[in-house]
């Protein structure tokens, strides 16, 4: 990979965090104000706990991706981003465009999955 794609991802990455962290911000506010206020109604109630189940799934999805994004920014820095953890081949641009956090070139990537599916992980 050469230094202009680097930076090109690193600013996709960059962006990427402020994104996500601006989201979990955003979640945890709407959940520390909905907690404030009083739901005499069984339906609002109702409707109110799904969207939390909402929330608490992207709090998850955003826990989950955030350190996973830090350690790319962090593999840029040290010149081992784009390399595969697994088989030490390079990772496709065109893969690390629409996953720019991916430590696993697409095939190791797919056997990791298939491997966790046959095991119930
Ligand atoms: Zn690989």
């Amino acid at each position: 990979m050469n230094q202009e794609q680097l930076v090109h991802f690193r600013e996709i990455l960059n962006n990427k965090l402020n994104s996500l962290i601006n989201e979990a911000i955003k979640t945890v506010d709407t959940m520390s104000r909905t907690e404030e206020e009083n739901f005499p109604d069984p339906t609002d109630r109702a409707t109110l706990e799904s969207d939390r189940n909402f929330e608490l799934r992207i709090r998850d999805r955003e826990r989950k991706l955030i350190p996973k994004i830090n350690q790319a920014i962090e593999r840029i820095n040290n010149g081992t981003y784009g390399i595969c953890i697994e088989c030490g081949q390079e990772i496709s641009v065109k893969r690390l465009e629409s996953r720019p956090e991916a430590t696993m070139c697409i095939r190791c990537k797919t056997k990791e999955e298939e491997f966790e599916k046959k095991h119930n992980i």
